[in-house]
């Protein structure tokens, strides 16, 4: 799945919406068959529509549209103020098309787990349209609950896929933090999250291709080497032996080109969040 950041700066919600202090996800779907997140991202490019949100997601992208510490229009009600809004693109065979809903379905899967590491959610904070309702939060839409059960999942199931999606990744950060901790002498807690300290540390210890063979080593390089590798990223035929060489560099620089982020090679802040995204 690629990110695309693309910010429908035109949009009112871009220049007015207020600051959001994230405290969970409302997924959405668009009932709108056929129309694609890039082609959505566009349509809603525009002032005077009344409604935002933080990004469309189809079976190949993700265009966020919105930053997630700015509110979007999503619910109509106070779910406004809390949780990020992410619209998944119905097919034009939106009932049928199996293969589409299973790419969407992880897609969304691997985008909402990402949200919850980077915001310190857990899966109880991811709902969809119509729960917000339920809980009175949102406006009266049955979204996603019209399509999911038609291809045999529903929130529940969702949830339970997120929950074990997040503990794989905890795990995977908690040896992020150990790695950086060991390498640098740093005192991360090991708590599996990434938050400020976590990543001031990786702007602190920016990991580079040197020429003439002095390359960078340790755990920490192992580390970005070993996701990079679980995320289907060539790194070369040595695979992950904690050296930071050129095919590492040259899979960061990939990884950086769909993360929409500086293209340099160097894993530091931004990078080490794509990477954790990813
Ligand atoms: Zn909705």
């Amino acid at each position: 799945m690629d990110t695309i950041i693309s910010y429908t700066t035109n949009n009112d919600g871009y220049r007015s919406n207020g600051r959001l202090k994230v405290k969970g996800i409302m997924l959405h779907s668009t009932a709108t068959p056929g129309i694609m997140a890039k082609a959505f991202r566009d349509r809603f490019n525009k002032p005077g529509l009344g409604k935002s949100v933080h990004g469309f997601l189809d079976d190949v992208c993700y265009v966020q549209c919105l930053p997630y510490d700015k509110k979007a229009g999503h619910c109509r009600y106070a779910g406004n103020d809390t949780h990020i809004g992410i619209e998944l693109c119905e097919p034009m065979a939106w009932q049928t098309d199996q293969e589409y809903f299973a790419k969407v379905y992880e897609n969304a899967l691997q985008l909402v787990t990402g949200l919850c590491v980077q915001f310190g959610l857990n899966e109880t904070n991811v709902i969809d349209h119509a729960e917000g309702h339920t809980l009175g939060i949102a406006s009266n839409h049955s979204d996603v609950g019209h399509w999911f059960p038609l291809f045999g999942k529903n929130m529940d199931l969702f949830r339970a896929d997120v929950a074990r999606r997040l503990a794989g990744r905890r795990a995977d950060i908690r040896m992020l933090q150990q790695a950086l901790n060991h390498d640098f002498g740093e005192d991360l807690q090991v708590d599996g999250i990434v938050g400020p300290k976590t990543l001031a540390a990786a702007a602190k210890h920016l990991l580079r291709y040197k020429r003439g063979g002095k390359y960078m080593t340790g755990k920490y390089v192992l580390w970005v080497q070993q996701r990079l590798l679980g995320k289907g990223y060539d790194i070369g035929g040595t695979g992950a032996d904690g050296k930071y060489g050129k095919h590492t560099a040259d899979a960061v620089r990939r990884l950086q080109t769909a993360a929409s982020i500086a293209k340099d090679g160097i894993v530091g802040k931004d990078t080490l969040q794509a990477l954790v995204n990813a």
